[in-house]
């Protein structure tokens, strides 16, 4: 009926994330008999054989799970959720979701407390689907399957991706006609600052909104999120919300996580290409990958987007995109800030004083605004000063280090430009203690290694390199006596250290590229491929293709090869 993507995928993906209590709800073996490490598809009972059927079926968006006997506790069926938003800063109404449908929560296994939502995306329209068709395609299936994993595997707060069900026979016209996909992913919650907006549309500006707010709706949103998602701590859920003052802390809550999470955009060069409200989760998860991409040769001013002329989603502007979004989320959750500044507590059944509501919102903004502000970017800055510390291989966290060592070397990067994951990377092997020849060997090899030749300007680039590393080995040799002191070899657990933070492997454009265009020439050579990049973008931080082999090439299997060139930079 399908061919499935999913094989490896659901293998790499179930222990992770097992689905069984709430496909054994229905009656269906739970996936982990079907599923276990032992158990392979080929070697599977009949019984295993039809589970894994049925969860093709439901993944694949043919069988849907219902369940409508019982009580509200055992009855559900799935849900797709509205949104709205402002898009390149402009407020756009109502957007979505329309082509994302949830099909169940259920706990995580290694941490019950957490629930984790899976949904659909692509499996069809939405009552939020507008015009379109409420369908995906391959390629950008492909892409958001890879990249959540790939960023997941880099520390990097994301949604997670379960599995890929392409659907042959159904096929959509976009710039060309294109084979449909349907892309599983999970996540506690996907609600996004654009959820907030839609239950209280800006009033002003731009785009005045049609839609009447409801605040009651969005103070239950809130409660929900405050409660069940952030969990957010010190605050007394009453039954109606008396007693509770937990608006603020929402707001705060989620500019900490966006911050910390942009941060890792900002570290490891990624660029999310589509920052609108909509796209930004209330949770601070890395959110809908459209046209993002990996920095290749660092360029602090490179926009992914082509549809984003102006640069507002260029990699340079990031955390603005985001402090953006979190003053969207401030304004909408104004009245409810202020009215708990007032009262104690959000108002349930007090909405009817319509004269009080300016009067909170503006109260609310200005309680809120500038604390969110310094919230958000404290948040960015340790996390990303956390980061570029493990990324150059430091032990001491020293304040002066991103104006002395972390900006001077980007600014080499970006004049010279040279790869910016690879320079990481090939600086995991550098000795500080070493004779001149010898460093001049080091850069030049990197030099050759990370650099296009004829964008060089040598000698500068080479003057450069000798004086930023001089800096640098003076900073890690600073270092060294704590390593001894612990009775390591400092530079083999600098390198150690480096390369656990530094990615070997990463999902460049043009790796992308060639899983898209095999996977849609054959199907199983195409899987074949996309198993083998998936599993290095899952394992980044592994020395892919003998990294350290540096003898006789002709000795390398054809294995090795192909991860080699998978780990080159273009
Ligand atoms: P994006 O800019 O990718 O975040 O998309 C904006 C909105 O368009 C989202 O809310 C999507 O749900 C919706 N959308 C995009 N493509 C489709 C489609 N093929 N069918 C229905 N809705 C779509
Ligand atoms: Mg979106
Ligand atoms: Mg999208």
């Amino acid at each position: 009926v399908l061919v499935a993507l999913a094989e490896t995928a659901l293998q790499d993906c179930l222990p992770h994330l097992d689905v069984g209590d709430a496909f054994g709800t229905l009656g269906t073996p739970s996936l982990s008999d079907a599923f276990g490490d032992d158990v392979k598809p080929e070697h599977a009972s009949e019984v295993a054989v039809a589970a894994r059927q049925e969860l093709i079926d439901v993944l694949g968006g043919q069988a849907v799970l219902m369940n409508l006997d019982g009580d509200a506790e055992t009855r559900w069926a799935p849900w797709s959720l509205r949104y709205s938003g402002h898009q390149f800063g402009t407020w756009a109404g109502q957007l979505g979701d329309g082509r994302a449908i949830s099909i169940l929560s259920t706990p995580h296994p290694s941490d019950p407390d957490t629930t984790y939502e899976l949904q659909l995306k692509g499996a069809g329209r939405t009552p939020f689907s507008r015009f379109a068709d409420g369908l995906a395609v391959l390629r950008s299936s492909i892409r958001e399957f890879l990249c959540s994993e790939a960023m997941s595997a880099l520390g990097i707060p994301t949604t997670r991706a379960l599995s890929l069900v392409q659907l042959p026979s159904l096929t959509v016209q976009r710039e060309r006609r294109e084979t449909s996909c349907i892309l599983t992913r999970a996540a506690p919650s996907f609600i996004r600052i654009g959820s907030f907006e839609a239950l209280n549309p800006p009033h002003s500006g731009i785009g005045v909104s049609q839609q009447a707010a409801d605040l009651e709706a969005l103070r239950v949103l809130g409660e929900w999120v405050g409660r069940r998602v952030l969990k957010l701590e010190g605050v007394k859920w009453g039954e109606d919300g008396e007693g509770s003052k937990w608006g603020e802390k929402l707001v705060l809550e989620s500019a900490r996580r966006n911050g910390e999470m942009v941060a890792g955009w900002q570290a490891y060069g990624f660029m999310h290409g589509v920052i609108n409200t909509d796209n930004v989760s209330i949770m601070g998860l890395t959110i809908d990958y459209g046209p993002y991409a990996f920095m290749d040769v660092f360029d602090a001013w490179h926009i992914c987007n082509h549809d984003d002329g102006e640069g507002r989603y260029g990699y340079k502007w990031q955390p603005n995109a985001i402090i953006f979004a979190l003053r969207s989320l401030v304004t909408t959750l104004a009245p409810l800030i202020g009215a708990e500044a007032e009262l104690g507590h959000a108002v349930s059944s007090g909405w009817a004083k319509e004269d009080k509501i300016d009067e909170w919102r503006k109260k609310g903004t200005e309680l809120v605004k500038d604390e969110m502000e310094r919230v958000a970017q404290d948040a960015c800055a340790q996390e990303y000063g956390r980061l570029m510390h493990r990324r150059l291989g430091l032990r001491r966290y020293d304040a002066s280090d991103e104006a002395e060592l972390c900006r001077p070397l980007l600014d080499i990067l970006g004049e010279h430009k040279l790869d910016f994951h690879g320079t990481f990377r090939a600086l995991c092997v550098f000795r500080a203690s070493t004779d001149e020849a010898t460093r001049s060997l080091f850069i030049d090899r990197l030099l050759s290694l990370c650099g296009t030749p004829h964008n060089l300007d040598m000698s500068k680039a080479v003057d450069d390199w000798r004086a930023w590393l001089g800096k640098y080995a003076a900073r890690i040799e600073n270092e060294r006596a704590e390593w001894v002191r612990e009775g390591e070899d400092a530079d083999e657990a600098r390198k150690r250290e480096m390369r656990s933070a530094n990615p070997r492997f990463v999902l460049r454009q043009w790796v992308l590229e060639e899983v898209i265009r095999n996977v849609e020439r054959d199907v199983d050579s195409g899987k074949r491929l996309l198993a083998k990049v998936l599993k290095m973008a899952c394992s980044p931080f592994e020395p892919w293709g003998a990294e350290d082999h540096d003898g006789d090439k002709s000795t390398l299997t054809a294995e090795i090869k192909e991860e080699r060139k998978y780990c080159s930079l273009g």
